[in-house]
């Protein structure tokens, strides 16, 4: 398939493990470039402390300038070591980056898919018999309301204080995010299990009626309501029943995390963020992971995971996308291990495991 449009991707590979598990994604896609005919063009920019040691500040303009200019956004992970959160470099590192920018770029979709590979099954936190159906599903989480943007107070004096933070939500943005859910849904098993609290909260009575008013554009979807609280036990109860998650955006943070630990490891795990424009931002669940950076053991699944969400959501290369899990679940077939993921199979270092993905890639589609 020849495409001889550029694709111009900012690389923000950002702190710690970022750089060396980002070279490998970078390998991935350039194997891609190579078999489906595509041109990348990779415009490399500093986020974080890395930018801080150059510009003294985590988010510099030249940074911004390249993200605007450029189609998609491939981001690694910023951060310091914990002990050393109150240096300069690392002094809301996140904060002045990741967060500063997913609010000038207006990310209000949040994707993560959670699956658990077979070959990876021995690795999940649940028992046999609860895996054996297989955990394949998709975290949609909105980002741009609810408690963490309404006015929060403390008064009064100590013995008796007292304290609000405001939860707020508009039709609008609960439409937006439910109509990104079901086209997702579309594009898998076609179910929504939308989550509120509709028994006491007027914000998720609105967020209930409005998924339900939008899920009539989508009869070829099924839509189910389950209350929040009951959700988190039965996504651990009968996980392979979910297929796409959508939340608000609190109960989002809470429960992708929950399900997060199925995948047997953080450094499995991919996300994206997009805005009403379809512009997006791809990086791995997971931190800076300061504790392992530079050792060369960093698992570098999450981040070839991102990249080929990237390839999908920011491309709509579906086939590309296709692949890179493919070569993702031959490599764990064949027993190849990062440290965090070790069950007795075959250790590789991050760049090996990278190199036998991308090695993959090729084999598996001359198979196909
Ligand atoms: P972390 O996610 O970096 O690490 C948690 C644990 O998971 C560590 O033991 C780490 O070694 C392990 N781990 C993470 N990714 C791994 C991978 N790919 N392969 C193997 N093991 C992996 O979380 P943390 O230690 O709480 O935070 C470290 C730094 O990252 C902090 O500065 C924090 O602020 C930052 N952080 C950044 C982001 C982001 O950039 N979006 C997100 C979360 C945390």
């Amino acid at each position: 398939m020849k495409n001889s449009s550029v694709k111009k991707i900012a690389v923000l590979a950002g702190d710690g493990i970022g750089p060396e598990i980002m070279v490998e994604a970078l390998k991935v896609l350039r194997k891609i470039e190579e078999i489906f005919e595509h041109k990348f063009e990779f415009i490399e920019g500093l986020i974080g402390g890395s930018a801080w040691e150059k510009y003294g500040e985590h988010f510099p303009k030249e940074t911004v300038a390249i993200a605007e200019s450029s189609e998609a956004i491939l981001f690694g992970s910023v951060g310091g070591p914990i002990d050393k959160q109150m240096e300069p470099k690392w002094k809301n590192c996140e904060t002045n980056s990741i967060l500063a920018i997913r609010k000038k770029f207006n990310f209000n979709v949040n994707l993560r898919p959670v699956k658990l590979y077979s070959a990876l099954k021995n690795s999940c936190v649940l028992r046999a018999d609860i895996v054996e159906k297989g955990i394949d599903m998709l975290c949609v989480r909105e980002l741009s309301q609810d408690v963490y943007f309404g006015k929060h107070d403390t008064s009064g004096d100590v013995g008796s204080r007292h304290a609000f933070d405001e939860m707020s939500y508009d039709e609008k943005v609960i439409e937006a995010i439910a109509h990104a859910a079901f086209k997702a849904a579309q594009l898998r098993k076609k179910k929504v299990t939308s989550v509120d609290k509709a028994n006491v909260l007027n914000c998720s009575k609105l967020w209930r009626e409005v998924v339900t008013g939008v899920a009539k554009n989508y009869p070829d979807c099924v839509l189910e309501h389950v209350l929040v609280d009951n959700m988190s036990m039965q996504v651990i109860r009968r996980p392979g029943d979910f297929d796409v998650i959508l939340m608000p955006n609190m109960f989002g943070d809470i429960i992708s995390d929950e399900v997060s630990v199925f995948a047997g490891s953080l450094g499995m795990l991919p996300s994206a963020s997009l805005n009403a424009q379809g512009f997006g931002l791809y990086e791995p669940s997971s931190g800076s992971a300061p504790d392992i950076a530079g050792k060369g053991v960093a698992n570098p699944i999450g981040q070839i995971l991102s990249a080929a969400m990237m390839l999908k959501f920011s491309f709509g290369m579906n086939r590309e996308h296709d692949a890179i899990v493919n070569a993702v679940e031959k490599t764990l077939m064949d027993g190849f291990r990062t440290g965090d993921i070790a069950d007795g199979g075959k250790f590789v270092s991050t760049n090996e495991m990278g190199t036998r993905i991308a090695e993959n890639l090729v084999k598996e589609l001359l198979r196909g």
